[in-house]
């Protein structure tokens, strides 16, 4: 069996109830996760929700029991802090590590409340990306706990709440932990997938492609009864679902140093292509202004928007038949007539 002994070697795994919701819930969770080498033990005692009339959690009562946890089961034990009294009360219990929710990490005041809270004291952050898909901001609340003098701080990427989060509860937008992993490589990155998923269906899947990107650790939602839980039924696992998920992921090499000659030639292949693409887009942004040029002539307007809407469907049409995804496409033209559009606004301004 690959469990996490062997298969998560190097990955850091935070897993437990979204909330604390009795001793006896956090002793049946504890126990079933023995097995497996947690980092830490993950319960919510203070959560927080859209609505008041929603369970807000046990409050400080879950720390005594998240204490008892901790000795009973030798586990690292962690929860969600938004202010400096949850901290304070989290160092008095002797709890490990703390996490800082999205809709805290989205109030920079907030953060920096928790930050100078944490002064002198020693213990991992792991700090969740905010809930609007700004990267500074995230950032930006790293950066607040490392200046507080705490040294090992941790991202976790929840996802992000977009209008449209498609199938999901939030929007991956892989692209942003993946940038921050482009600044500051040194910084690790969890992955909280059962946030992302919102439904405990698309939980295995999300966590493997987290996996497949090279990001540091999972953070998991897992129940003894999800479909009785408190707080976020849907997306917790039972017991069961999470020894599967451990069994069946595949825990990728993100070591450079040992790729293979055949990624090598491939990669010169992408060079040469990136460099081809790169000059037909400088071609086409001539023919951009040449066209300004005559439209600036004629006093016409830049948008022509029947033009924009058969161009559009034409590349889409093409670009089907070169099994390109429509999505891609789409985004790519539009990003390209954007840049069009503003070459020709500036020359037409032009005096
Ligand atoms: C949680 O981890 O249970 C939680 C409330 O997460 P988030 O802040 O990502 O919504
Ligand atoms: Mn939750």
């Amino acid at each position: 069996m690959k469990t996490l002994q062997s298969g998560l070697t190097n990955k850091i795994l935070i897993v437990g109830p979204c909330s604390a919701e009795s001793k006896e819930q956090l002793r049946q969770i504890a126990s079933g996760l023995s097995k497996f080498n947690l980092n830490y033990f993950r319960a919510g005692i203070w959560k927080p929700r859209t609505m008041p009339s929603s369970f807000e959690g046990v409050g400080s009562i879950g720390l005594t029991w998240l204490k008892d946890i901790k000795k009973e089961y030798s586990l690292k034990v962690c929860c969600e802090v938004a202010n400096p009294n949850h901290v304070e009360q989290c160092l008095n219990a002797g709890i490990d590590a703390l996490w800082i929710g999205a809709r805290t990490t989205t109030n920079p005041f907030s953060v920096q409340d928790i930050a100078d809270s944490l002064k002198g004291e020693q213990m991992p952050i792991f700090v969740k990306n905010p809930l609007n898909p700004d990267l500074k901001l995230w950032i930006g609340a790293i950066e607040r706990l490392q200046k507080a003098g705490i040294e090992s701080v941790f991202a976790v990427h929840r996802g992000f709440s977009l209008t449209d989060n498609g199938i999901y509860r939030q929007t991956p937008l892989w692209q942003i932990p993946i940038e921050l992993k482009r600044i500051f490589p040194e910084i690790k990155i969890i992955s909280d997938s059962s946030h992302i998923a919102g439904k405990r269906e698309f939980v295995a899947s999300l966590s493997q492609t987290a996996m497949n990107l090279g990001l540091d650790g999972l953070m998991l939602e897992v129940h003894n009864q999800p479909d009785l839980a408190k707080t976020d039924s849907q997306q917790q696992l039972s017991l069961q679902e999470f020894e599967n998920l451990m069994n069946n992921l595949n825990i990728t090499n993100t070591d450079e140093n040992y790729l293979p000659e055949t990624i090598e030639v491939l990669r010169n292949k992408i060079d040469n292509i990136d460099k081809k693409i790169i000059e037909l887009l400088g071609e086409r942004m001539v023919v951009s202004n040449q066209i300004a040029q005559v439209k600036k002539r004629l006093n016409l307007s830049v948008l022509q928007v029947n033009r924009w809407s058969k161009l559009l469907s034409d590349r889409m049409v093409y670009s089907n038949k070169k099994q390109l995804s429509e999505n891609f496409t789409k985004e790519l033209f539009e990003l390209i007539h954007k840049e069009s559009v503003r070459i020709q606004d500036e020359i037409i301004k032009k005096e």
